[in-house]
Parts: structure tokens; sequence; C-alpha cells
């Protein structure tokens, strides 16, 4: 019973987990695949790769500036290189703006011998001044970035005091480097989205795919605010733009947040059966082994009591000791095929080859078949009318099964349809087929069950209550045994009027 609730419990569980699944998909696929949705995911993507980049400049010139000192002054190019900032070129100025002796360092990718005197001349006399580098007091840090005719420069600088003097280091961050080696870093050229840095100044593309949408639709922007601020990063996705590649996009995701669901559903319906046909054959199975235990300890009694009684010689007459060993001997018969009954329905269901084909005259063996329950059927006071067609053709059939099974029909009919006081055995060609019937007057099978009683340890309702024995493999066992000659068994009740089981077989069949 407590398992019972924890499997019960599982089985919600996952169900509901299912559904949460199914909604939390469904609402990401009609969320992921809105415009607005997309654009905000874009913008904050081009917000935080802006911060990671002035981040990095910044972390890098920090570094540098704290590696620069003024007395002495530190070797420049050493600064520079363990600083792992990417600079163009450094300038160190005094409290009078002037450069300090040696307070320069060029970039020798960027600047030769010759360029590197020219351009600190024009450093000098055009950046120097634009640079705020005395107008804001408390100014410790700064950034300045524009055109010096076409070419972009960014310069960083920041003030520091030493033993009461005052001096400026000025960098010149390397742009070149900035765009070829830095962006890249940053920018996945496989991802989904398409960037872009494009200068304000100019309109030029500084990085990135020069045939960007120019819809702004397509696109966000973010600019870049602390370093290269009249640059902008632009976004967009590579060719998700499309309306119908987002609903595309998004009937595939629904369909596989639906067949993920709906799988999951069918296969917690299928445990549910099995679960439940589990449990029925194992209820059937306990009853099975009730009934066929009663069923072998009635008749074993009978027989000890009755043996008993023959052997002390506790009998009135002869015919009385004929009678007793009668009993008996019925009683044995009864057993001996219950207990082939039980023996064959086990061989069967470990499915082990239990059947021995040779061609066979089919009325014989019915002929003969019927001549074992002749005695019951007289103590039941039942009449037998026999029907077999004659020169019926040969067929393949294993003689000692189907033996076994029209006892079996007849049988039931004795234990169910004594009543009846009538059984009409027949056995006919039918075209391409071979028909048994076993017909009786009692008291039929209900509709609902018709189909039922074929399944094994399955015993009708109607005698459940009855002290009628059975264990309810019998038609299980027919049933086997005409589906293994390739042919079936089945039955025609109307219940009050009787019932007609039938097996038929194929004729030509070669098993
Ligand atoms: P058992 O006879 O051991 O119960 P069977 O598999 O032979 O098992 O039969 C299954 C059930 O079918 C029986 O329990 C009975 O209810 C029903 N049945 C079989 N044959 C007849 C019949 N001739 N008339 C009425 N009911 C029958």
């Amino acid at each position: 019973m407590r398992r019972l609730l924890v499997v019960n419990a599982l089985i919600f569980a996952v169900l509901a987990a299912a559904v949460a699944l199914a909604y939390y998909g469904f609402s990401y696929t009609t969320e992921a695949g809105s415009p607005e949705r997309e654009r905000q995911m874009m913008t904050d993507l081009a917000e935080e790769k802006v911060l990671g980049i002035e981040a990095f400049i910044d972390g890098a010139d920090t570094k540098l500036f704290r590696n620069v000192q003024l007395d002495p002054l530190s070797n420049l190019r050493k600064a520079v290189e363990t600083s792992t900032a990417a600079v163009a070129s450094v300038f160190v100025l005094d409290d009078k703006l002037e450069l300090v002796l040696g307070g320069d360092y060029y970039n020798d990718t960027t600047y030769t011998r010759e360029k590197a005197a020219t351009f600190r001349k024009w450093f000098m006399t055009n950046v120097r001044p634009r640079l705020p580098l005395k107008t804001a007091d408390r100014l410790v840090r700064g950034h300045v970035f524009d055109h010096w005719g076409d070419t972009p420069y960014l310069f960083s600088f920041t003030r520091k005091v030493e033993k009461d003097r005052t001096f400026y280091i000025v960098v010149e961050d390397d742009l070149v480097h900035l765009v070829a080696f830095v962006f890249p870093q940053f920018f996945n050229t496989n991802g989904l989205r398409l960037y872009q840095v494009v200068d304000e100044i100019d309109g030029r593309v500084r990085y990135g795919s020069q045939s960007l949408d120019d819809d702004p639709n397509h696109f966000v922007k973010v600019p870049f605010s602390e370093t290269v601020d009249k640059w902008v990063l632009r976004v967009s996705q590579k060719d998700l733009t499309d309306p119908e590649v987002i609903a595309r996009r998004r009937v595939i995701n629904s369909l596989l947040v639906g067949g993920a669901v709906t799988v999951i559903i069918l296969g917690l319906g299928f445990l549910v059966i099995a679960i439940r046909r589990e449990r029925r054959a194992n209820e059937l199975k306990s009853d099975f082994i009730s009934n066929v235990s009663h069923e072998l300890k009635t008749p074993l009694s009978i027989i000890s009591m009755f043996g008993e009684m023959l052997a002390a010689g506790r009998t009135k007459s002869a015919e009385q000791a004929a009678e007793y060993a009668e009993i008996i001997w019925r009683e044995s018969v009864r057993l001996g095929r219950l207990i082939d009954n039980v023996l064959d329905f086990a061989k069967i269901e470990r499915g082990m080859g239990v059947y021995e084909f040779a061609e066979a005259d089919i009325g014989e063996v019915v002929q003969r078949a019927i001549e074992v329950p002749q005695r019951r059927l007289a103590t039941a006071e039942m009449t037998l009318d026999v029907d077999i067609e004659h020169d019926l053709p040969p067929i393949s059939l294993d003689a000692n099964a189907f033996t076994l099974a029209v006892l079996n029909l007849i049988d039931n009919a004795i234990k169910y349809a004594a009543e009846g006081k009538k059984l009409a055995v027949k056995l006919a060609r039918d075209g391409d087929l071979i028909r048994l019937s076993v017909r009786d007057w009692g008291p039929g099978i209900d509709p609902s069950e018709q189909e039922a009683i074929f399944d094994r340890f399955y015993r009708a309702r109607s005698i459940r209550l009855k002290p009628i024995r059975g264990s309810g493999i019998g038609l299980a066992l027919v049933r086997h045994i005409a589906r293994a000659h390739h042919g079936d068994v089945t039955v025609d009740s109307v219940p009050g009027a009787g019932s007609t089981f039938q097996i038929w077989l194929p004729i030509g069949d070669r098993t």
C-alpha cells in the first residue's frame, strides 16, 4: 500500500515537472522570439561588451601609471612592457607641463626614430594644450579622444605627486592594437550576433563587418563613454532579424518542447497501464495459487479417504467397494489432468517450445479425446452428441496438446453447464479451415467477460462465489494451443442460452 502511494506520488511529480517544463518552454519560446526581448538582450550584451573593453583599457593604463616614477625616472620602455598596456607613446610632463628629460617613449612599430621626433613636436604643440591637465585640481585621471586630421587618437593621463613634485603622465593608447587584438577577444564572430564599431566623427567602420544592415530597427547601439568616446558599438543578429526566421524558430522550439512533453506523458501513461496490469496479474496469480492448491487438495483428500476405507475393508458390499474404487479412479484422473494443465501452462509461460507437430487425422484425435470424459458425463447426467465429418484432410497437429484443448472445453461444459443436460461436439471442414465446436446449454457467459475468460487466471464473476473448482488457466491454454497451430479459439454465448466454443485450424499450413 505504501509502495503504491510512493509510485502514485512519483507519477504525479513527473507529470507536474512535465507541465512545468511545457509552461516554461512555451513562455520562453514566445518571449525569446519577441523583437522587444531580442533587442533588450542585445542591448544588455552590447553594454556588457563596452564596459568590458573600457575596463580593459583603463586597467592596463592604471598599471602603467603605477609603474612610472619621477625620481629617478623609471625606464619607460620597461614600465610599458610590464604593464600589458598597448601603448603607442608615453610622455612625462613636469608641473609646468614641460617634457621631463628622458620622459618620452615611442613604440617601435608605430614610430621610427625620425617620426618620433616630429610626433613629439606635434604632441607638444597640438595635443598638450588640449589636455585638461591643470584645469581641475581634483583631476587625477582622464581621457581625451579625438581626431587630429584623419587619425583618431586616444590619450589617457594622470597627475601624480611625488615628494611635493607634481608631474603628469600622458599615454597614447595604441588604437591599431586595440582594434586588431583586443576587440576580437571580446566579439565572438561564430555566434549568433554581428558586431560593428563605428566612428561617429567620420562614420567609418573601425571594426567588424562593413555591410551591417543600416536600418536602425535591426541593431542596437551603445556608445563608448570613458575611453574611445566617439565610437559606438552596434550589435545585430546574424540573419534572425527576418521575422520569418523568428517564426520558424518559434515553431521548431514549440515542436521540440511539445514533443518532449508528449513523450513524457505517453511514457507515464504506459507506465501507469503497466503498473495496473502488473498489479492485476499479481492478484490473479495469487488467486491461481490458492485455486490450484485447493484443486489439488480436494481430490487428494477424497482419494486418501476412500483409499483408507478400502484398505481397512470398511465396505458393506462388493458394489460399494467398486463404487469407492471408481471415485478414487475419477479423482486421480482429475488430478492428472490438472497437473498436466499446470505443467503445460508453466512451460508455455516460460516460452519453451512445447509442441511436437506431426501429420495427423484430426477426426481420430477428437474421437479418442471424447472417450475420456464419458464417465464424468454420465455422472453429471449429460448426453453427448458427437458429429465428426468423415474424410477430413490430414493436418499438422500436436495430438497431445490438441487432446488437452478438447478435454478442457468438455471439462468446462461439465463443470459450468451441467444444468443444460446436453453437450454437442462437432468437427467439420469450413472452406480452408477445420472447425471444432463444443456447444452447451448452460448459463452462458456475460458479453463483457467473453474476451477476458481467455486470459490466464481469469474466472467469470458469476462463478467466483460458487463452489466450482477451477484455476483460470484452462481456456488460456486452449487459446495458446489453437494459436500455436496457426488457428484460434472463439466463444459465442448468450447468457441463459448456453455457449459455443470453437477452435478453428487452417488446412495445409505446415507448422
Ligand atoms: P477455470 O475453469 O479453471 O475457472 P478456464 O480458463 O477453463 O478456467 O475458464 C475461465 C472461465 O470461463 C471460467 O472460470 C468460467 O467462468 C468461464 N467458462 C468457461 N467455460 C464455460 C462454459 N462452458 N459455460 C460458462 N462459463 C464458462
